[in-house]
């Protein structure tokens, strides 16, 4: 069932000015939910949405300096990938068909070993935003080496995200020991408190990867310095299966032990979980990221999100690395998770396409502690949205702009990209970043790796 609604929301400041309305023949704002608007408009003033609404009251209201017709277009925001590794974009295709353990063991991290250094983060992550962007996605979050680096390429590059930089107790090319590691994170995190586009947030690779003093360190800046936490957690049997065997106890409930489960922490993966560690979940406001195709490629199990969703926890969509899934397109997350939710549910009205909108848009900036910035199209928010060509034959009849979003290769469709109200694609073409250039550096560095 669709809603419509038709109201005006205005910024009396700024009525009657506007550097661009943009008018599309379908508005899918997420908030409110499940909400189609049919022939409204965005008025957005520098980076900021200042008013959605009808066409006719928005054109007898602002006066634009420029304006985009999008007759034929769905405008939705951009889409939020809450979880990734934008470098491992270079080891797409390495170690296919390894379950978690030896695919960590045998290839990724050998080669990352091998392989890692500041050129290596940036040309992976240009690579990944690159796709990213060209798939609709205008937020993502990373975890990797080199955050600074990274944070770099996305000030280039223009698109927004949350840093979260790695730890992890084993010494590697970006830092020594959790202690340097922190050390830098930190240092990174103060720059760039003020930024536009880019929040760094901790990233402990996972709880078997720290021993318990540092975890509680964590959890100690956490709450200090009002942090955000993304952690890879109960990704397969066999992790909590050893979490239990070497400490007694579940990884969910070491973490609710020392206090880091809260609205801070972003729990990635989640396939394996207890009907008490879901409450504990839901209890503690965490947040969850449930990554379908990462989980399901590496025989991992899926997340019980028709479960969480029922407790009302807050679960976003994430690609995880272009190594393990082995593309970054948000679009096919949002159909997977929803195929899932059916199949978990035995039912075919579970997993509703408009969810899986919101899942991939207003649920992903909540995971990431952004939702008063982006996520939805309202008035106040930054202008980060997206346009998809309904003349695209893929997407034609459209009888449901949320199943064609959903259920009919979106991303294909994908022709206009805003972030922070700047276009950085107009018409299927980049305006910062050359695709040839790009593509020809990514080969080099191939042909010399063989
Ligand atoms: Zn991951």
């Amino acid at each position: 069932m669709l809603t419509r609604f038709r109201p005006l929301y205005r910024y009396t400041d700024v009525m009657n000015k506007c550097d661009l309305i943009v008018n599309a023949a379908w508005i899918l704002p997420v908030a409110p939910v499940n909400t189609v608007l049919t022939h409204h408009s965005l008025a957005i003033s520098g980076n900021v949405i200042t008013a959605i609404g009808p066409k006719t009251e928005i054109q007898a209201t602002y006066h634009p300096q420029q304006t985009i017709n999008l007759d034929n277009h769905i405008v939705m925001p951009g889409l939020i990938n809450a979880h990734g590794h934008a470098a491992m974009s270079l080891l797409r295709g390495a170690g296919e068909d390894q379950p978690l353990e030896v695919w960590l063991n045998d290839t990724v991290w050998p080669m990352e070993a091998a392989l890692m250094s500041p050129d290596f983060v940036r040309l992976g992550t240009e690579l990944s935003v690159a796709e990213m962007l060209a798939s609709g996605t205008t937020t993502f979050s990373d975890m990797y080496f080199y955050p600074e680096v990274v944070a770099n390429v996305c000030a280039e590059q223009g698109i927004r995200a949350q840093l979260a930089f790695p730890l992890i107790e084993f010494s590697n090319p970006w830092s020594t020991d959790v202690n340097d590691a922190l050390h830098k994170g930190l240092e990174l995190f103060h720059a760039l408190r003020h930024s536009n586009l880019v929040k760094v947030a901790l990233g402990p690779h996972s709880a078997y990867s720290l021993n318990a003093k540092d975890m509680e360190r964590i959890g100690m800046y956490a709450h200090e310095l009002d942090i955000m936490v993304q952690i890879h957690l109960h990704e397969s049997a066999q992790e909590v299966e050893n979490a239990i065997a070497t400490t007694g106890e579940s990884w969910i409930k070491r973490l609710h032990n020392i206090g880091l489960l809260g609205p801070n922490l972003q729990a990635v993966h989640m396939t394996q979980v207890t009907p008490a560690e879901m409450t504990m979940i839901a209890d503690s406001g965490t947040r969850v990221v449930h990554c379908p195709t990462s989980n399901l490629k590496l025989a991992s199990g899926y997340c019980p999100v028709g479960e969480l969703h029922k407790k009302g926890v807050c679960v976003a969509l994430g690609t995880d690395g272009a190594a393990s899934n082995n593309c970054l397109d948000m679009f096919s997350e949002a159909r997977l998770s929803a195929l899932l939710a059916k199949h978990e549910e035995q039912n075919a009205a579970a997993g509703k396409a408009a969810d899986a909108v919101r899942m991939a848009t207003l649920d992903g900036a909540r995971a990431l502690g952004m939702d008063t910035i982006t996520g939805s199209l309202e008035p106040g928010k930054a202008a980060d949205f997206i346009s998809l060509d309904t003349e695209h034959l893929g997407l034609l009849p459209l009888h449901d702009p949320f199943a064609a979003v959903v259920h009919a290769n979106a991303a294909k469709a994908v022709d206009n990209v805003f972030v922070n109200g700047e276009q950085l694609i107009k018409n299927r073409q980049f305006t910062r970043l050359s695709p040839p250039e790009l593509a020809h550096r990514v080969k080099s560095w191939h042909s010399a790796l063989a």
